[in-house]
């Protein structure tokens, strides 16, 4: 296990139980040992390492903070302790499990019927069942809320889905995907459970994506697909309810992005104290100094507020301004510490070997999924002024 020199303020150290650090420093053991060696091979693959989903299951992490269900019931600052952790290895990694953990498992969580819970969210904890989340059309992107053109028509005991959904993170492969899609009678947006290898449900892969690359996004076609109306999320029944699942998955992400910096950082910081140029470690500049500090600062900074952030939600006072703001934050201070890493590091800050080039890619996709910066901005710019801006 590495030193933590990105834990400068000790958070990790003395906010957690004994048992829950345990359980953090397994799972930076296990990332550390399964994850780091073989995630460059994947990112420039383009491929995802499914011989890691048995290892992760194992961990135990899945619906962490859940109660019931196989779930351990832990604390939302362990979760996103846990994400971090993730993303300071690979935010690839941590994303895919976003979905599954969080998007996915959270959608049946916060808005299943017991029978639906019972059905889906023992063996998605054990990551028998792989989930994704499609939200997001190619026409669509930050309007969701009012502006989904996918359709939902009731017929009798089933519902006719038609339309297609973008950048749709593990469904290449999900064993069910949680379609987004309007009511044509009452015009709400409503979720449906769609099992995979449903008749009119199809998915290409997204191909060339310059970050995120171990992430397999899939474009889905919907075409006439039928689905059992005991697969319709029953507790959604408007976007106000899919917001709900999305205030806690950003939550997640902005702890996601302290991972992607520490990572960066560490890196940098390790690299700096060993490179010599002019006889002496580059570390020992004051320009490169300079570049350490900003750095460790931004990322201090991040984590403090995402520490605070999970108190909030553990208190159940997390508000959607609250979860925006630390987006929007993290996201962008993420960018700068990346690239201050990468400008450390020389020529090879661009070389995939030397880990920094794919966070700089990587921290991209942070920035702009989950609802880009200036829509969290608008979230938060409505909560504080009470002007809506979004049109
Ligand atoms: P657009 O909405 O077209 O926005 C383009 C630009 O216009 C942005 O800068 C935006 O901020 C700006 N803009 C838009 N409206 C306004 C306004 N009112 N005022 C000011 N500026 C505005 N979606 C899913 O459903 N499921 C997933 O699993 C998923 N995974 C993803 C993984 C990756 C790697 C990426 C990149 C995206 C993923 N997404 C997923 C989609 C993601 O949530 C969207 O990309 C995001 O919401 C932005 O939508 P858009 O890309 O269509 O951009």
């Amino acid at each position: 296990i590495p030193p933590v020199e990105g834990d400068f303020y000790h958070l990790g150290d003395e906010a957690l139980k004994d048992e829950d650090r345990a359980l953090q420093l397994k799972v930076r053991a296990f990332l550390e040992k399964e994850v780091k060696p073989i995630v460059n091979k994947y990112w420039l693959k383009a491929a995802f390492p499914f011989e890691l989903i048995p290892k992760i299951a194992e961990l135990n992490i899945c619906g962490l903070t859940y109660q019931g269900y196989g779930c351990m019931g832990k604390s939302n600052l362990m979760e996103g302790m846990l994400a971090m952790e993730m993303a300071r290895i690979d935010t690839s990694i941590s994303t895919f499990f976003g979905v599954q953990s969080g998007l996915a498992m959270g959608s049946i969580y916060l808005l299943g019927s017991e029978a639906q819970k019972q059905e889906w969210l023992p063996d998605m904890q054990q990551m028998k069942i792989i989930g994704a989340f499609g939200l997001t059309e190619p026409e669509v992107g930050s309007g969701v809320a009012g502006g989904l053109t996918t359709t939902a028509k009731r017929n009798g005991s089933k519902w006719i889905l038609n339309g297609q959904k973008k950048w749709i993170g593990n469904a290449t492969f999900s064993d069910v995907t949680i379609i987004w899609a309007r009511d044509v009678d009452d015009n709400q947006v409503k979720g449906f459970l769609v099992r995979k290898g449903t008749t009119g449900f199809a998915v290409e892969k997204m191909q060339d994506k310059m970050a995120l690359r171990i992430v397999q996004n899939g474009l889905i076609t919907l075409t006439n697909c039928e689905v059992d109306e005991e697969d319709r999320l029953q507790n959604a029944n408007s976007f106000k309810d899919t917001a709900k699942v999305l205030k806690m998955t950003r939550a997640g992400v902005a702890w996601q992005a302290v991972g992607c910096a520490r990572g960066a950082y560490e890196s940098a910081l390790s690299y700096t104290t060993t490179r010599k140029q002019f006889g002496r470690p580059i570390a020992s500049y004051q320009l490169i100094q300079n570049h350490l500090v900003e750095m460790l600062s931004n990322l201090t900074a991040m984590q403090t507020l995402c520490f605070r952030l999970s108190q909030l939600q553990d208190q159940g006072l997390l508000t959607d301004a609250h979860a925006s703001l630390a987006k929007v934050f993290c996201s962008m201070r993420t960018r700068d510490v990346v690239s201050r890493a990468r400008e450390v590091m020389g020529g090879n800050g661009i070389l995939l070997e030397y880990d920094v080039a794919r966070f700089v890619a990587d921290a991209e996709a942070i920035y702009s999924y989950e609802g880009t910066k200036e829509i969290n901005t608008l979230i938060v710019g409505r909560a504080i002024t009470g002007f809506s801006a979004f049109v």
